[in-house]
């Protein structure tokens, strides 16, 4: 049902899980599900976990890094149990299902879910322009893998069957998760060429721009005006590419 969707298993251990979240997402009316680098795949545990759902793991596409998994997004949701130190992107599933709402029905959108024993790697989560967070007991707030995409899948059901409470008013293409990437490549080498930050020490000054960038949500005309601004800065100052 909702194709422009998929589905991001990150490190998968148990393959039960695996098939308790196609189950999960064929219920919910989704349907494209990505591994990357899952433990073991494909295994006999997941097909009867699934329970009727293994055409969901047929279709199951592996990659060997998130960022692979999310290169064509334009809307890339980060899940993690643990609250965030910067609260201004973390949303509930609700909240995060009128966003996915909000944008043209061509976006691809991916919600992508961590391991179960360590949830996603920061430098995972600085990957994802939104992080979203089910609110449950705060002293026991991990739940199962399929339990979790089950929250999130039912409230985009909820939200995206119900035309009357559509606001597709963003209607302008976001820049896909691979520009960003290219993009903050292409501001890596322009700052360290100028001698901004040291190339060995960028990391933590790369984070607190990807935070910011991230946190536009920049459109494809916006992306190309900032790549444009780099290049003008490269020419002027003789730095080659
Ligand atoms: N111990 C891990 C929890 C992993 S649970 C941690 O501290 O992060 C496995 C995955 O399920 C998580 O990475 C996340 O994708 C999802 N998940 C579990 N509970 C969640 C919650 N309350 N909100 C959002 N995602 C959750």
């Amino acid at each position: 049902m909702f194709s422009n969707i998929r589905i991001v298993l990150v490190g998968t251990t148990h393959p039960g899980n695996i098939g308790g979240v196609a189950r999960a997402m064929k219920n919910m009316g989704l349907a494209r599900l990505y591994l990357v680098k899952p433990k073991i795949f494909p295994c006999a545990d997941a097909t009867l976990r699934a329970a009727g759902a293994d055409d969901i793991l047929c279709s199951a596409v592996l990659c060997d890094s998130v960022k692979e998994a999310i290169a064509e997004c334009g809307v890339v949701v980060g899940t993690s149990a643990r609250s965030r130190s910067i609260s201004w992107s973390v949303t509930a599933p609700r909240e995060c299902a009128r966003m996915i709402s909000g944008k043209p029905d061509s976006t691809e959108v991916a919600i992508v879910f961590g391991r179960e024993n360590s949830g996603l790697t920061n430098a995972e989560l600085d990957l994802c322009g939104y992080w979203l967070t089910i609110p449950c007991n705060p002293d026991f707030s991990s739940l199962n893998l399929a339990a979790a995409v089950q929250v999130v899948g039912y409230e985009l059901l909820v939200t995206l069957t119900d035309r009357s409470d559509r606001h597709p008013t963003d209607l302008t293409p976001l820049a896909s998760s691979a520009q960003i990437e290219s993009f903050y490549g292409h501001l890596n080498e322009v700052i360290a060429a100028v001698g901004f930050i040291h190339p060995d020490k960028s990391r933590s000054v790369m984070r607190r721009i990807r935070r910011l960038f991230n946190r536009a949500h920049l459109e494809i005309q916006e992306l190309d005006l900032l790549r444009g601004i780099l290049s003008a800065i490269q020419k002027a100052a003789k730095l080659s590419r």
